[in-house]
């Protein structure tokens, strides 16, 4: 934190520093160096809010985000649930242009071509930068399930693992599906988006049909061999506030659905059939990430230095969030990506003035999930920068999860929620 400190006390002489970095210094007036930000989400909104803290100001910054305001992830099950709506997990991106002069665009990139700097919008016009942080978060790999793609472009098996209409519609089909019915959740192999997540829905939808069609089931059916996340927390949970509600089955890798009979078939095991199917592919890093070339692991995770996240493939590209091949023990979460975005803005804006960069950066995580409308569980870890393996790992001792779930958790967890978004948007 040393060196953060360092930062912000300096940055009252950034102005000049700041230009020393910049492509057109001695033609004519010093431009100012340009940051275009693309996605605006978790890792995307923070990095373009910081970037503007730590350089006092001084760096232009443009992010490019095609919903109309920012609708979180964390905390949509309770959308599920039927404690929260959409609106009390939205924000709007107006403060980071009124209190930070983010300039922002609502359009999509469609392209980049890291050797010209140059971003083409949708709609058209080009974006040059000196600098492109990339947080488009994940692709869903549809193809992995036969009939999937179909069956979600007709609307008949949601996904709503990108908060917003389909965490609305999918709470629809949850709300029409008759006392007696079955909702099945399908969960890829690790690593995916939010580990928890799938086992925080499971007892959402568990939570709803107690209070409202108790004669009704939720199947979990999980492609790992067993929970990935706060595993004896949540079948506990299952075998005592759930019982005979929630079904937990593992080793269960989906490979084809069929909306019409509501049948999903499985690699190994025996079909299933259910009422409301919520379908989660394999997932990789965003479209755009991967069509620039920069899903470098595996075809799917896009690799970079782990000091700066710059892209291992593109020089003056970095990438953050759920899109980057993880280091051991990172989950793909919104407060991961919320922290890259803080290492990223300082070290861009340490590049740019010639300071040196933090050399020992930090990242920190919790996650929080409710097993109901009110008691909650969590996991947390501390990461540190290992400069030998230019990786980052786990600090001993850091962290931890939950004995139990309590509601002074569940307070602690909505203050996280209003915090988060405060930080990364207000
Ligand atoms: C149900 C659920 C529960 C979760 N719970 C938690 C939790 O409790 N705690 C936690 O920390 N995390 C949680 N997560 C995980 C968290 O949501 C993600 O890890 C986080 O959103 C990752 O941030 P990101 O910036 O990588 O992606 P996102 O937040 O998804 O942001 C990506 C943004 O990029 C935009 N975009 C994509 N492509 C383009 C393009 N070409 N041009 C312009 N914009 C583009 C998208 O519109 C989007 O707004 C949860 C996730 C789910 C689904």
């Amino acid at each position: 934190m040393m060196h953060r400190r360092h930062l912000l006390q300096g940055s009252g002489a950034f102005g000049l520093l700041a230009l020393a970095g910049c492509a057109n210094i001695g033609s004519g007036p010093p431009s100012k160096a340009r940051v275009l930000v693309v996605g605006g989400g978790y890792g995307g909104a923070t990095a373009a809010k910081y970037v503007r803290l730590f350089s006092d100001q001084k760096i232009d910054v443009t992010l490019v985000e095609p919903n109309d305001a920012f609708v979180s992830c964390p905390v949509s099950n309770l959308v599920l649930g039927g404690s929260k709506t959409i609106a009390d997990i939205t924000t709007p991106y107006t403060a980071l242009a009124k209190n930070h002069g983010v300039r922002v665009i609502k359009d999509t990139v469609a392209s980049i071509d890291p050797v010209k700097k140059v971003a083409v919008l949708a709609s058209g016009p080009t974006i040059a930068y000196d600098k492109l942080i990339l947080s488009p978060g994940i692709d869903l790999m549809w193809d992995s399930i036969a009939g999937s793609r179909a069956a979600n472009s007709e609307g008949r098996v949601l996904q709503a693992w990108k908060a917003g209409p389909e965490t609305v519609a999918l709470r629809r089909q949850l709300e029409a599906m008759p006392d007696g019915g079955v909702y099945a959740i399908t969960i890829p192999e690790a690593p995916y988006r939010c580990p928890p997540g799938p086992y925080e829905r499971a007892c959402q939808v568990a939570s709803y049909f107690k209070a409202a069609k108790p004669r009704s089931k939720v199947l979990i059916l999980d492609a790992n061999q067993d929970v990935t996340s706060k595993g004896p927390l949540f079948k506990k949970v299952w075998a005592e506030q759930y019982k005979g509600i929630v079904e937990y089955r593992g080793q269960h890798k989906a490979t084809a659905v069929d909306a019409k009979t509501g049948t999903i078939k499985f690699e190994i095991q025996d079909d299933v059939k259910a009422d409301v199917l919520n379908v989660l592919p394999t997932m990789r890093a965003g479209q755009i990430a991967v069509q620039t070339g920069l899903a470098n692991a595996n075809a799917r995770w896009c690799n970079v230095n782990y000091l700066n996240f710059e892209s291992t493939a593109a020089k003056h590209i970095h990438v953050l969030g759920d899109s980057i091949q993880i280091a051991p023990g990172m989950p793909k979460s919104g407060h991961m990506a919320n922290s890259h975005a803080k290492v990223v803005a300082e070290a861009i804006v340490a590049e740019f003035a010639g300071w040196e960069v933090n050399p020992a950066p930090m990242l920190t995580n919790t996650c929080y999930s409710f097993t109901d409308a009110r008691n909650v569980i969590h996991v947390a870890s501390v990461h540190e920068y290992v400069a030998a393996e230019k990786t980052f790992k786990t600090v001993a001792g850091s962290g931890g999860v939950s004995a139990g779930p309590t509601e002074q958790e569940g307070a602690y967890a909505w203050n996280w929620a209003r915090t988060i978004w405060a930080d990364t948007l207000i």
